[in-house]
């Protein structure tokens, strides 16, 4: 299949059109209308075979998690997503593969109506690069850099799941042993979307955990000039995850092991949090000082694994 047909292939599965995308797939740019009371909000992520997945992961897969990554820090900002774009190198223009990873891609697109609205297709070894739009009132957005001491130190959902299926993943020849509900964790991650537009004005500062809590919570330490004490004990873990690790391997999965894509944030201590569509867990606490910690029973944990890091 030529790279035209391929492309026409992913415009047919673009989505159901909006009424701010004035100019979608088909010319040399994308003409997109900006409400006028909006900041917008940019984000991109690139998944590469063999680096963020393993080779032979499920196409349908790869399309959903290369826009999951994308959304999630979509909502760390509070943004309201509205656009993507879709960068594609692929060793061969395979239209199974092709048409399985449009189907996954879409079908998380289509939970947020968001309008694939361009891209770029080239071959290559297997990579994909999304860039995503989205939109908050201005001056609204969450960012790294507002916690401050004496806030709580809150994270959605559960940490450590996605960390854990991977380790299993790669201690395993066979898939099926790993639990599923540790599996879908890793496979098809859900951005929290919802709960980052309900923490606006809420939060001091947010932040997606895709490397692991210690790591990204240090960034909002760093950006925000404070200290943050995690209570180890305090941390969210799965029924699933628990039933497969020991406590203390369970907290190092959960505070080093990534690939979350929960939120975490601060917020006054005293702060009645909104009603989200999600579990929320207060874990710790904003101090003055500088740098992350955790701690269990008066002692710091020191995870053994580390979270990850390119080119470390
Ligand atoms: P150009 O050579 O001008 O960059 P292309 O031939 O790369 O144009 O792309 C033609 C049109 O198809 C553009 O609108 C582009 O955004 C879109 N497009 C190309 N690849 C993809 C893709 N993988 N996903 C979505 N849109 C794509
Ligand atoms: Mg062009």
């Amino acid at each position: 299949m030529a790279e035209f047909d391929l492309i026409e292939r992913i415009r047919q599965r673009a989505g159901a059109p909006r009424p701010d995308v004035v100019l979608g797939i088909g010319d040399d740019g994308a003409l997109l209308r900006c409400a006028a009371d909006a900041e917008l909000v940019a984000v991109t992520d690139t998944l590469v075979e063999g680096v963020h997945f393993p080779v032979d992961t499920d196409p349908a897969d790869i399309g959903w998690k290369a826009l999951a990554v994308n959304l999630s820090d979509l909502a760390a900002m509070g943004a309201t997503p509205a656009w993507t774009l879709l960068n594609l190198t692929a060793p061969a223009a395979d239209t199974d593969f092709i048409d399985a990873l449009m189907a996954g891609f879409h079908a998380l697109a289509q939970v947020h109506q968001l309008a694939l609205v361009g891209g770029d297709t080239c071959r290559g070894p297997l990579a994909v690069s999304v860039t995503a739009l989205g939109f908050v009132p201005t001056g609204q957005a969450l960012t790294r850099a507002g916690a401050r001491v004496g806030d709580g130190v809150y994270v959605t959902g559960s940490l450590g799941d996605a960390a854990a299926a991977l380790d299993a993943l790669q201690s395993t020849a066979d898939a099926a042993v790993v639990a599923p509900a540790l599996l879908a964790r890793l496979a098809r991650p859900t951005p929290r979307l919802a709960a980052g537009q309900r923490l606006r004005g809420i939060a001091h500062a947010a932040i997606d955990v895709s490397d692991g809590l210690l790591a990204d919570l240090g960034h909002v330490a760093r950006a925000s000039g404070v200290a943050i004490d995690i209570d180890a004990e305090a941390l969210p873990l799965s029924v699933a995850l628990r039933a497969i690790a020991t406590v203390p391997a369970a907290r190092d999965f959960a505070l080093a092991g990534g690939d979350d894509y929960e939120l975490a944030f601060t917020a006054p201590a005293d702060a009645v949090l909104p009603a989200l569509d999600c579990p929320v867990t207060r874990i710790g606490r904003v101090v003055a000082g500088s740098g992350v910690r955790a701690l269990a029973d008066g002692r710091t944990v020191i995870p053994a694994r580390r979270a990850w890091e390119h080119f470390a």
